[in-house]
């Protein structure tokens, strides 16, 4: 796998030139080293600026709780206080009817009652502002029951039950935040209690009067539902989440919620002084986009000046790369000019860095040592050529000197006998006719003996050489031994052979031979043997010629004389 993949790498940087690598490899490290700074300051600057921002969210949260628990722990004394008067106290002990046009001025006079009124100790609405749910029994319900202990605080229900109370068509009164307080007539004896619903509409102004700057501030319940404040970004909280934020009281932490994150502070409504507060908590809420936008404006910035720095990078790297590779590639070129272009058998002396001179200089060296060797290679193929010829040429002469008769230069009996097999096989198959002549001169024992032996030597050779100048090329002279010649004809009739045996006779005789300031002449007797078909081999046309030249002798020499046809030997050994 691993090995594949390396393959694979190998086979791609192949393919690039040193110029192409060298800004690819600097470009994805331009790239790689702005990312690394920019992930590097984003992270940073995002740390930074969490840290510097939590303080703040923080604080605007605890503002808008402390602002709307001072609220609440107001209208908490203010009701608190009615118990003390002395109109109420007197009337619950009398009439609480008479109390119906104060608690509808009250409830006129202040925007955050919605209802006011007096419930007897067995829990029945006695006295109400607009006389709303007068009469009704309230004895089951939890703030009644604890009011009767003491204050009694109820905290908005939740939304659903809101909705269901207002899809029944009651007054949204019933949903409200309730405080209420035991009244007690002048006797110290518990006479019923005093229950105000409160609107919240001057927390949600308290509320949205501190939303600035695209911050969100949100009241949630302690179920984690949020009471006031946009919903858009969150509508409820996981409880979980909010158990922890109670438990710290104030808090802040990065909220990823359903439309993106936000950097969020937390403050738990706790109360004021006496008043103990509902334990809501207020959430300053600030997106994402605004709270990291310094952090993600600098990643951006980075990874533009690294792209920037990555394009000089490149452009650095083709220079570089260029001036790496361009001696290489001048080497190259040179290099394969040499051997197909006249006159390039060397390479450039090159510069650009140690590298590059390190190369040339070797490759000039490895050129040169090339050439010594290839011109050792010559010398020697050309020796060998010289060797060759020469041994040719020994052959040769080692060929005539076997061939050839030392004293006349012609044909020895050897050599002659070949040519005359060869002769006879052409015409045993062909029926090219031959013929043979054999020349002896006559009285020679005399030339020796009346001018010595070299005499005789001379005129041996001269008589070759006549022979030899009266033939025609084709035809072949040796010389047997002693002063006796034999003549190969080919192509000849009887007749021809016997007209130029005449002519070699008469030549010889017709000729001076010059030796020490005499002038010899000598003759020559003929025998002439045309071939036939009983002639078994050359030896036997030889022998039969032979027979001529002997008879040639007895008949008185300076002639010639033609061997009669041989014997049928099937009919003669018939
Ligand atoms: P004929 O007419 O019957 O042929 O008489 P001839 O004297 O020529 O006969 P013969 O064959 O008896 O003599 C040949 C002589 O040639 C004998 C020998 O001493 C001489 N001879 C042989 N070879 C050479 C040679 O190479 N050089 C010289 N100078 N003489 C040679
Ligand atoms: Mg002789
Ligand atoms: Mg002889």
């Amino acid at each position: 796998m691993l090995a594949k993949l390396k393959e694979k790498v190998w086979a791609f940087e192949d393919r690039l030139t040193v110029r192409e690598q060298i800004a690819l490899a600097t470009t994805a490290l331009c790239l790689f080293v702005s990312f690394a700074i920019a992930f590097g300051a984003a992270y940073v600057g995002r740390q930074e600026t969490t840290r510097l921002l939590s303080r703040e969210m923080i604080q605007i949260s605890e503002t808008a709780s402390d602002r709307m628990d001072r609220y609440f722990q107001q209208v908490f004394h203010r009701i608190q206080s009615y118990t003390k008067f002395d109109l109420i106290r007197s009337a619950v002990s009398s009439d609480p009817k008479v109390l119906r046009p104060a608690l509808d001025r009250l409830n006129a006079s202040f925007s955050d009652y919605t209802w006011l009124a007096f419930v007897s100790k067995e829990g029945k609405v006695l006295v109400a502002s607009d006389g709303f749910r007068e009469n009704e029994n309230v004895a089951e319900e939890a703030w009644f029951l604890k009011a009767l202990q003491g204050p009694s605080i109820e905290d908005a229900p939740d939304r659903e039950a809101l909705d269901r109370a207002v899809r029944n068509g009651k007054d949204e009164a019933i949903s409200f935040v309730k405080f209420a307080f035991p009244v007690y007539n002048y006797n110290n004896e518990l006479a019923g209690v005093l229950v105000a619903a409160i609107h919240w509409r001057e927390i949600e102004e308290i509320r949205s009067a501190m939303e600035r700057d695209g911050d969100q501030l949100v009241v949630v319940t302690p179920s984690g539902e949020v009471l006031l404040g946009s919903k858009d970004y969150r509508a409820r909280y996981p409880s979980a989440q909010v158990a922890q934020m109670r438990k710290a009281k104030h808090q802040v932490f990065v909220d990823h919620g359903p439309s993106g994150e936000a950097l969020s502070g937390y403050a738990l409504m706790d109360g004021h002084r006496d008043y103990p507060g509902m334990g809501w908590g207020v959430i300053a809420r600030r997106s994402g986009d605004v709270a990291f936008a310094a952090a993600r404006q600098m990643f951006w910035t980075i990874v533009g000046i690294g792209t920037v720095v990555a394009i000089f990078g490149i452009l650095l790297a083709g220079a570089i790369a260029k001036r790496v590779a361009g001696p290489i590639h001048q080497l190259t070129k040179a290099a394969d000019r040499i051997g197909r272009e006249n006159g390039a058998t060397t390479l450039p002396r090159l510069r650009g860095s140690a590298e590059v001179i390190h190369l040339s200089t070797s490759l000039r060296s490895l050129l040169l040592r090339i050439g010594f060797v290839e011109r050792l290679t010559q010398e020697a193929e050309q020796k060998a050529a010289e060797e060759a010829r020469k041994f040719a040429e020994d052959i040769a002469s080692l060929r005539k000197l076997a061939e050839t008769d030392p004293l006349t230069n012609l044909l020895n009996r050897r050599a002659f006998m070949e040519a005359g097999t060869d002769a006879m096989r052409y015409y045993q198959r062909y029926s090219r006719s031959i013929a043979m002549l054999v020349i002896d001169i006559d009285h020679f024992k005399r030339v020796n003996d009346e001018h010595g032996h070299p005499a005789g030597d001379a005129v041996i050779r001269r008589v070759g050489e006549l022979i030899a100048q009266t033939l025609r090329e084709t035809d072949k002279v040796a010389r047997f031994g002693g002063e006796e010649f034999v003549v190969l004809l080919r192509e000849v009739s009887e007749h021809d052979a016997h007209e130029l045996a005449e002519r070699i006779r008469l030549v010889i005789a017709d000729s001076i031979i010059p030796f020490d300031g005499k002038d010899l002449a000598i003759t020559v007797s003929i025998g002439c043997a045309a071939v036939s078909g009983h002639d078994r081999d050359v030896e036997e046309l030889i022998e039969r010629a032979d027979r001529a030249l002997y008879t040639a002798k007895s008949a008185g020499r300076n002639c010639i004389r033609i061997a009669p046809s041989p014997p049928d030997r099937k009919t003669h050994a018939a």
